[in-house]
């Protein structure tokens, strides 16, 4: 079944297009997370999360996926064919949906990353080399500290 954009609306899928994911624009937060959790699962420097409120998503997958808990209370979904992250749910903020920012394939050419977040965790031979925000400590992970604007 395709699925049609609409003007507002951001669209993301797996490697092999099994699995995709939509969501509203308006109130979504852009982090990079040095987390050794998020390192770790994605084998890469540090994860670019979007954290969108649950009222805005569209669509999201829940058949053919892979899930794992790969930190305390997030659960991780992943596409059961080709493996890719699709999005991750924190218990703790059930009503925050969190989208890897590299699945996203539409809608979110000005996307700009907020903030760094768990710094205090990053990978050693990495130097950020930004202006943006830092947070040093992974303890009081908010998934929505940027919002410029409330949902629902
Ligand atoms: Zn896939
Ligand atoms: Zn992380």
């Amino acid at each position: 079944m395709p699925f049609t954009m609409q003007a507002s609306s951001v669209g993301g899928s797996c490697f092999c297009k099994m699995s995709y994911f939509s969501f509203f624009r308006g109130s979504e937060s852009i982090i990079n997370c040095h987390c050794k959790a998020c390192r770790g699962v994605s084998g890469a420097t540090f994860s670019t999360w979007v954290s969108v409120n649950r009222t805005r998503v569209l669509h999201l997958p829940t058949d053919h996926l892979n899930a794992i808990r790969f930190k305390e209370s997030l659960v991780r979904y992943s596409c059961a064919m080709c493996s890719s992250h699709i999005y991750t749910i924190d218990q703790k903020h059930p009503e925050t949906i969190g989208f890897p920012l590299g699945a996203i394939t539409s809608g979110l050419d000005d996307a700009a990353v907020q903030a760094h977040y768990c710094v205090d965790e990053k990978a050693p031979w990495h130097t950020i080399s930004d202006n943006i925000p830092q947070v040093t400590s992974c303890a009081d992970f908010d998934p929505l500290p940027f919002a410029t604007s409330s949902s629902n």
